[in-house]
């Protein structure tokens, strides 16, 4: 398997068959596992091997058909499996983590990562250090010779910066701290994180994994040593681990996810294009389109501008007159979804931040997020030109 491509392994990669060999991957939807004798239980908690499970929290034959999957294409030693991105983010940082440690993170994160970030680890005597991701001078300064890990997402939600993976790795690895990229933007599908530095990857599995709305999931990926010597101690006692019915799920997604990703980023190349100079827009945010600040690192990190595009209306009342004369593309919050999704973030998923942070983020008052789904893209573009009229 090593040697095939990603698109390979996202079909075969982690299979295990029963007595059955059936071809698509069975679902154990069992939360415990029998011993023969009281003495194989025994030897079982002392050491499981490769295909021994003990209770589902700890590990399930379909769970880790999906954590094996998923390693595999993205070059990862291995992974554990979360109940959802958010039990992956806090999982990755908590597990490894204690008082007194240092961390640096860029500041444009995801709601929930910088409620974990800003509020959590400092309540257990963390100290955390923000910094612009897209200044390497603010890394290379608040990087210390303590620093433990350092945490960013690899295009920020929802101003999509790109931050320099191998740039970053670079400083935080001359001190000796763990890089912890969360992913999600950049999908598994034009992620090379790995290879460009990254320790640690995080994904939420309900955006592109899933990639049709139907289930939360996450998942840690990272050395052995790290996934199997922090992690999974700390997952499997907190209570974080993925059901084995949604692992069904997410190997099934990930059979697609190549085909569906790379639609939907054309798509949203082709739309942040049609939008870009409209007279009703202040401006279009996209990795892909050229004017964008980190265009050509998106290119080299990631080949592509990814399944999300942004644009500022002006104001709330004007984005908010847009969202509602949408009549394809959904008001929600998901994203990566099958189905094209709009976001107001300064109202819905970043209401929390105070306005000064809003504004040092980009997230404006007319600031819509919109994740491009598998629509023809034609009707997503007449969609958005009725609804900016
Ligand atoms: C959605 C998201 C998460 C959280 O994932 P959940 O599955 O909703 O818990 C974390 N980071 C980023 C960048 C996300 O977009």
């Amino acid at each position: 398997m090593t040697d095939h491509k990603k698109r390979t392994k996202a079909v075969h990669g982690g299979v295990r068959r029963s007595q059955y060999n059936e071809v698509s991957e069975a679902i154990f939807l069992t939360q415990g596992f029998v011993y023969d004798t009281a003495e194989a239980a025994e030897a079982r908690f002392l050491k499981a091997g490769e295909d021994e499970f003990i209770y589902a929290r700890y590990g399930n034959p379909t769970v880790a058909m999906f954590e094996d999957r998923i390693a595999a294409l993205e070059g990862a030693e291995d992974g554990f499996a979360t109940a959802s991105g958010m039990a992956a983010v806090n999982g990755a940082l908590t597990s490894m983590l204690q008082a007194g440690d240092h961390v640096v993170s860029s500041r444009a994160l995801f709601g929930s990562c910088l409620y974990i970030l800003e509020e959590v680890l400092t309540r257990f005597g963390v100290e955390v250090t923000f910094v612009d991701g897209t200044d390497l001078d603010q890394w290379a300064s608040a990087i210390r010779a303590d620093t433990k890990a350092v945490f960013f997402e690899s295009m920020s939600n929802p101003t999509l910066q790109v931050i320099d993976i191998k740039a970053v790795s670079a400083l935080a690895h001359a001190v000796g701290a763990v890089v912890i990229v969360d992913n999600v933007f950049a999908t598994p599908v034009f992620s090379d994180a790995i290879a460009q530095g990254a320790d640690v990857v995080v994904y939420s599995a309900t955006k592109h994994i899933d990639g049709q709305g139907r289930a939360l999931g996450g998942i840690i990926l990272g050395k052995q040593e790290f996934i199997r010597g922090t992690v999974e101690p700390y997952m499997k006692h907190t209570g974080g681990s993925m059901s084995p019915f949604t692992a069904w799920m997410m190997l099934k997604g990930l059979e697609t996810m190549d085909l569906r990703v790379r639609a939907q980023a054309m798509s949203a190349q082709l739309l942040a294009e049609a939008l870009q100079g409209h007279k009703a827009l202040k401006n279009v945010i996209y990795p892909g389109l050229s004017d964008h600040p980190q265009h050509d690192l998106a290119m080299a990190q990631m080949g592509a501008g990814g399944t999300v595009l942004a644009f500022d209306c002006g104001s709330q009342a004007q984005a908010f007159e847009v969202l509602n004369k949408l009549e394809i593309v959904l008001i929600s919050n998901n994203l990566g979804d099958a189905k094209s999704i709009a976001t107001h973030p300064a109202t819905t998923t970043h209401q929390r931040l105070p306005d000064a942070q809003k504004d040092s983020l980009g997230i404006t008052p007319g600031l819509v997020r919109l994740s491009v789904g598998l629509e023809d893209p034609a009707d997503l573009v007449n969609d958005l030109m009725q609804a900016l009229g």
